[in-house]
C-alpha cells in the first residue's frame, strides 16, 4: 500500500506534530504538547502491542 502522499511545500515554522510510525508506516499524529516518545509509543500500543510487549518481529 501506499506511496501516495501529497508533496506539500510549505513553510510552516510550527513544531511537528506528527511522524511517520517505523512498525507500520503511517503517519502518526501528536497531540499538542505530546513528545515524540509519547505519542509514538501510544501509538505502539494501540497498534502493536506485540513490539511493546518485547515480542519481536518474529511473531510465532
Ligand atoms: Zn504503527
Amino acid at each position: 500500500m501506499g506511496g501516495d502522499m501529497p508533496t506539500r511545500k510549505t513553510s510552516d515554522d510550527q513544531p511537528k506534530r506528527s511522524f511517520f510510525c517505523n512498525a507500520c508506516g503511517k503517519k502518526v499524529r501528536m497531540p499538542r504538547g505530546w513528545s515524540t516518545g509519547s505519542a509514538s509509543r501510544r501509538h505502539y500500543w494501540a497498534k502493536h502491542p506485540e513490539i511493546m510487549r518485547g515480542k519481536g518481529a518474529e511473531g510465532r
